[in-house]
């Protein structure tokens, strides 16, 4: 369910959302302590354990200044089959190199950084939601295969949801497998996730912003949407980390948050 963040979990981008139910906004005064501090954690943790930065490869620091700037979200609108995606960074590049690393390779040390663009991309949807939004609205997540959860260990984007302090909510389960989808093309996609997914109980009353990390042809959050709609629940929008625009041009953009 979405709740207010705590002050401790904010970084430098400010989220506003309007109707009066998600407003903070940071000062420069108060970003400046934490910014040093973030820089100064992670000189402490390069001496700990030495790294190299998850998007450029740089030494001793698990995300670099340059490789910051470049994660900080331009939120704009993507459709898949006429559905709004709210998605907060191109999967290219920077990006794409620090979210392989942080799904895949381990790099849960860019946790805090994702978080930002993510917790953007779910305000974007919040205020794109039709009324009544005040309360209620849950973020549910795509379940992870169990391979996926053997082998990381963790679920990327409920942990994500978690470092912008905002809750994940459960409410899908998966009905039968369906192979990796890397490699498949869109239609291939969309076979294999057709019917793959179902909530877990009845969903009357159940209003939900659908959140996943990286949107290629929407397959999966299409047939999360399928799912939450088909047990009686309401799909207030939807949200990703990223989007692959390669193979599908971006609509506009709508704002830039920094
Ligand atoms: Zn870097």
């Amino acid at each position: 369910m979405l709740r207010t963040v705590p002050a401790h979990v904010r970084t430098d981008v400010e989220v506003s959302v309007d109707r009066g139910y998600m407003r903070r906004h940071i000062s420069p005064a108060r970003r400046l302590p934490v910014a040093a501090l973030s820089r100064a954690l992670l000189d402490a943790w390069a001496v700990l354990l030495p790294t190299e930065c998850s998007g450029c490869g740089a030494a001793d620091r698990a995300l670099c200044p340059d490789c910051r700037v470049a994660l900080r979200p331009a939120v704009h609108q993507a459709a898949r089959d006429g559905v709004v995606v709210w998605c907060a960074l191109d999967y290219s590049g920077v990006a794409r190199h620090v979210i392989v690393a942080f799904k895949d390779g381990g790099r849960t040390d860019a946790a805090a950084v994702l978080a930002v663009p993510l917790r953007v991309a779910v305000a974007a949807a919040l205020r794109s939601a039709p009324p009544p939004t005040v309360t209620n609205i849950h973020l549910v997540v795509i379940p992870s295969s169990r391979m996926a959860w053997r082998v990381r260990g963790y679920h990327p984007v409920e942990l994500l949801l978690r470092r912008a302090g905002l809750a994940p909510t459960r409410a899908l389960r998966a009905v039968r497998a369906s192979v990796d989808q890397v490699g498949l093309d869109r239609t291939a996609r969309s076979e294999n996730r057709r019917g793959s997914l179902e909530a877990v109980r009845s969903l009357d009353g159940f209003r939900c912003i659908i959140v996943d990390d990286v949107l290629t042809t929407g397959s999966t959050l299409l047939e999360a949407r399928r799912a939450v709609l088909a047990a009686g629940g309401e799909v207030v929008g939807l949200a990703v980390l990223a989007e692959r625009r390669r193979l599908y041009p971006a609509t506009y953009c709508s704002f830039k948050t920094d």
